[in-house]
């Protein structure tokens, strides 16, 4: 079998559409309005990724607040937040360049999705000529909606973890009963669990193993079977071309996120200064058998945030380098992150979102012409 190859799952959304969302949050157009944008950068999405040749695709999340905000609000800006949510909720995260991204905060239960991610792969499915993919956010990012200390009255936190555990297994058996081929967790929030920033007191409570025991509550609910097509992505954060966690030893990180026994998992790596290293330690803690699925390890040969191009070369030269600890046959590529988790993102190191989405569309193509080679070269193909 071919080595696989799969994205993350957003596209910068074009200039156009983040003009729109803006006057959506300011009350000049209307909601109808706003699906006229949203539809056109979803159509536009599928059929320049599928002219890549990449066998797996997605809408590019177009429709998406965030990856993380995507079931409680239909804007980034709040717009139609979700019942029993305030606005002022924890930083998820502070990037490098100094901006930050907030969550909602809960206010009461029970706590719902607003909309499933099943909700926009049902209007990307009749625009799709290849299998789509979908991501969905890890219930231990959306753990973080409850407030860090004391306890909400008439709503226990263990209520809580247990209504989010039902919702995030709804919101992916939907996209399965959908017609998603592959369904990916986002778990960005895993490598900045390990890191300690006092501006950002959650990061320092030492809740990866928390994290990890709550996304396998929700793996636990699926086969083998289902988990075959079940991943996990990890990175160091990925919003105006800046990272929140790139600091973090992959060392401290992964030893602990293999212990989710997801079928697959999508890497950041290319923008790591040791890649070898790190496949090193993916071959060490991946696992054969996970409780009945083998764990793939897709590693990131593509940087969304750097406008330079990767050629073909590059993407086979690394995936040979990591077949020399991971076995080929549970070795997969991916890119880092998506290319814009955020809706609003302008993009800085590229110039405008418009160029970003060019660019991200020949990276994409180099990411699965590199793959084709390398398992050509590995005798796979
Ligand atoms: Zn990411």
């Amino acid at each position: 079998m071919p080595i696989p190859t799969e994205p993350v799952g957003s596209l910068p959304r074009p200039m156009k559409l983040q003009t729109a969302i803006a006057e959506y949050d300011a009350g000049k157009i209307t909601k109808e309005d706003l699906k006229v944008e949203q539809d056109a950068a979803c159509a536009d999405s599928i059929k320049r990724m599928e002219a890549t040749g990449s066998p797996i695709n997605s809408d590019g999340e177009q429709r998406a607040s965030s990856f993380a905000t995507y079931p409680l609000a239909d804007t980034l800006a709040g717009t139609g937040l979700a019942d029993n949510l305030a606005g002022d909720g924890q930083y998820f995260a502070i990037f490098t360049d100094g901006h930050h991204r907030q969550l909602p905060r809960l206010t009461g239960g029970p706590f719902k999705y607003k909309t499933y991610a099943a909700d926009y792969l049902k209007e990307a499915m009749p625009l799709a000529h290849k299998p789509l993919k979908q991501a969905v956010i890890a219930p231990s990012m959306l753990y973080l909606l409850y407030p860090l200390d004391g306890e909400i009255e008439g709503y226990t936190r263990e209520q809580f973890a247990e209504d989010l555990v039902n919702e995030c297994e709804k919101d992916i058996r939907k996209c399965f009963e959908t017609g998603a081929k592959r369904v990916s967790i986002d778990f960005t929030e895993g490598r900045l669990a390990c890191r300690n920033d006092p501006n950002n007191p959650w990061t320092g409570r030492g809740m990866l193993e928390q994290f990890i025991d709550l996304n396998n509550r929700v793996l636990a609910r699926f086969s083998p079977e289902e988990r075959v097509n079940i991943g996990i992505h990890t990175c160091p954060g990925g919003d105006c071309d800046s990272t929140h966690s790139a600091d973090v030893d992959y060392a401290e990180l992964l030893p602990s996120m293999f212990k989710m026994n997801a079928g697959y998992f999508l890497i950041q790596l290319a923008s790591e200064p040791d890649k070898e290293s790190v496949y090193k330690l993916l071959g060490e803690h991946s696992r054969e058998d996970a409780d009945g699925v083998k764990q793939v390890c897709f590693i990131g040969v593509i940087n969304p945030q750097s406008p330079t191009i990767e050629t073909p070369e590059q993407v086979r030269d690394d995936l040979v380098l990591a077949s020399k600890y991971i076995p080929v046959e549970r070795l997969g590529s991916t890119d880092d992150c998506g290319f814009s988790p955020f809706s609003i993102d302008v993009k800085p190191k590229h110039g405008s979102p418009d160029f970003a989405r060019d660019v991200a569309f020949q990276k994409i193509e180099a990411r699965v012409k590199g793959t084709q080679m390398a398992s050509e070269e590995l005798g796979v193909a």
